[in-house]
C-alpha cells in the first residue's frame, strides 16, 4: 500500500473543531498516521504526494440509514423470487458503488440488503463503503413492513444470500426466533418496524407497532449477540415504546415530543432523522410514484420532521444522519447534510455523519475523524463545506475517496 501525505488541505476533523487551514495528513498502511501543519519538507521519494491547495480533508461520510437492497420505492424489497434476479443484484451492486463514488465510506443498511452483500464488499468484489446490514427487517402482521394487498395471504419471500425480505412475527417467540435468525444470516444489528410508515398500505402513521414485551426479545437476542435493535418509529408513543424496551437506534423520530427528546437523551440512545426521504419521496409524488395511501402520510412527515430535528437537537439528543433514499441508481445522499444543516447548521450536520454515526455504529475508535491511528477514510472535497453544504450533494465535487487507506476514487 502506497504510503500518502495528503499536503495542505483545509481540515475538518469530524470533531466539530474549526477547521484547520495549511494542515497536512500522512497516511500509512491503511492508518492516518499523522495529522500537523503543513511544511515544505521533502518527504522520502517513497510517499506520493498530492497537493489538496484549495480544497476540503474530512472524515469519509457515512450514512446511518441506506436501502442499497430496494431497487424500487413501492416494495420493501421490491423483488419477489419469479422475478429476474440477476437484474435485481446488478441494481444492487449498482447502489453500493454510486454511495462510494459520493463519498460514503461506510453505511448501516436499514433493511432489505442481504448481509452476503456486505461481505462481498469485504472481499474486494464490490466497490463499496464498508455496509453493516440488518438482512430482513422484523415487523408485526399489519406492521410497516407488511406490505401485502388486503387480501393478500402469502408474503414476498427472501432469498438467501440475494434478497433479504421483511419478516411478519408476532408475539416475543417469533420475534425472538427471527431475531436469532438474522443475527446468524450476519445482520450486524437486529431491525424492527415499531410505528406505521408512509409506504404501508394499510397502517396509520400513529400506529403503535410490537409489543414492549416483543421488542425486549429481540433487544435481549441482539444484547446477548454483543448487537443492538433499531426501530423505525414517526411518534412519540412509538419511541417510548421501543426506549421501554432498551432499543438503541431510533429511525425517523418524525413526530417528536419534547418529553421524549429527553426521554431518548436519558437512555443514551440515538435517533437518525431522514430528512431526506421526506423530499425525495414528495418528488415521486410529483412524479405520480407514490400511491395514494402514502400520500397524506408523507405531508404529515414531511411537514413535521425538521421540527423534530430541532426539538431533539434542543434536547441534546445524539443525533446519526440518514438519507433513506430508495430505488435504483440511489444518487444525491449527501443531500441528508444540506437538509440537516438548516435546522442545526453545517458543522453540526458534518459531526452527525461523521464523528456521531461512528459512535452509533460502535465504531468511533475507527472511523468519524481525522487524527492519528484512525483508519484512513477519507475525503477531498473541492471548497468549502462550511459555507456551501450542498457541496456534499454532488459527487462531482468529491475528488478523491480513500478507504481504508487506498484511493477508491480520484479526479483532483
Ligand atoms: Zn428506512
Amino acid at each position: 500500500m502506497t504510503t500518502l501525505l495528503l499536503h495542505n488541505a483545509t481540515v475538518i476533523d469530524g470533531t466539530g473543531a474549526d477547521p484547520k487551514p495549511r494542515t497536512s495528513v500522512l497516511v500509512e498502511n491503511g492508518l492516518i498516521q499523522k495529522v500537523g501543519p503543513a511544511d515544505n519538507t521533502a518527504p522520502p521519494s517513497s510517499v506520493r504526494v498530492i497537493d489538496l491547495d484549495g480544497h476540503t480533508l474530512m472524515p469519509g461520510l457515512t450514512d446511518a440509514h441506506v436501502h442499497f437492497g430496494q431497487v424500487g420505492i413501492n416494495a420493501v424489497a421490491n423483488r419477489s423470487p419469479e422475478d429476474n434476479l440477476t437484474t435485481y443484484v446488478i441494481q444492487v451492486v449498482e447502489n453500493i458503488e454510486l454511495a462510494l463514488g459520493e463519498g460514503f465510506t461506510t453505511v448501516r443498511d436499514a433493511g432489505g440488503l442481504d448481509p452476503a452483500f456486505a461481505r462481498a464488499v469485504e472481499q474486494g468484489l464490490i466497490k463499496g463503503p464498508r455496509v453493516l446490514p440488518s438482512g430482513s427487517h422484523l415487523s408485526m402482521t399489519g406492521g410497516h413492513g407488511d406490505r401485502r394487498g388486503r387480501y393478500d395471504e402469502a408474503p414476498i419471500r427472501s432469498v438467501p444470500g440475494i434478497l433479504a425480505a421483511p419478516v411478519l412475527v408476532d408475539g416475543p417467540d417469533q420475534v425472538r426466533s427471527a431475531a436469532r435468525q438474522q443475527l446468524r444470516l450476519g445482520s450486524f444489528h437486529v431491525k424492527l418496524m415499531a410505528s406505521g410508515g408512509i409506504m404501508s398500505p394499510l397502517d396509520e402513521l400513529e400506529s403503535v407497532q410490537f409489543t414492549v414485551e416483543e421488542m425486549q426479545a429481540a433487544v435481549y437476542e441482539a444484547q446477548m449477540a454483543g448487537k443492538y435493535v433499531i426501530a423505525h418509529c414517526h411518534t412519540s408513543p412509538s419511541i417510548n415504546n421501543a426506549l421501554a424496551a432498551g432499543v438503541r437506534s431510533i429511525e425517523h423520530g418524525s413526530i417528536l415530543d419534547e418529553a421524549t427528546a429527553k426521554s431518548i437523551v436519558e437512555q443514551e440512545a440515538f435517533m437518525v432523522p431522514t430528512l431526506l426521504v421526506a423530499e425525495f419521496l414528495a418528488r415521486a409524488a410529483d412524479a405520480g410514484e407514490v400511491p395514494h395511501y402514502g400520500q397524506m402520510k408523507l405531508k404529515q412527515v414531511r411537514s413535521a420532521m425538521p421540527v423534530s430535528v430541532e426539538v431533539a437537537a434542543h434536547a441534546g439528543v445524539s443525533m446519526g444522519s440518514g438519507s433513506d433514499i430508495l430505488g435504483a441508481r440511489q444518487t444525491g445522499r449527501g443531500e441528508e447534510l444540506l437538509l440537516k444543516a438548516k435546522v442545526v447548521g453545517p458543522m453540526n450536520a458534518i459531526v452527525s455523519a461523521t464523528r456521531t454515526n461512528a459512535r452509533l455504529f460502535r465504531m468511533e475508535d475507527r472511523i468519524g475523524s481525522v487524527k492519528g491511528g484512525m483508519e484512513a477514510d477519507l475525503i477531498v472535497v473541492a471548497g468549502d463545506p462550511i459555507s456551501d453544504i450542498g457541496l456534499l450533494a454532488n459527487a462531482d465535487n468529491i475528488r478523491l475517496v480513500i478507504k481504508g487507506g487506498q484511493i477508491c476514487k480520484e479526479i483532483i
